[in-house]
């Protein structure tokens, strides 16, 4: 797998879940690219702050 898809599948496991396949696949790349990883966190962090934020917004309503 290379990084392209890699990062493609990371951004899409935040809309869809993923195939068992696409899963393997982006574990072992994860596991000897570091650059993909980081990537991983950023997204991870992004996609908690949106939910903390929409969380905000369900409690002002
Ligand atoms: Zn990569």
């Amino acid at each position: 797998m290379r990084c392209r898809q890699a990062t493609r599948l990371i951004s899409d496991a935040h809309e869809r879940e993923l195939a068992l396949d696409e899963l393997l696949g982006l574990r072992v790349h994860l596991l000897i690219c570091p650059h993909c990883r980081q990537f991983q966190r950023n997204c991870h962090q992004l996609s908690q702050m949106m939910r903390t934020f929409k969380q905000l917004e369900n409690q002002e309503k």
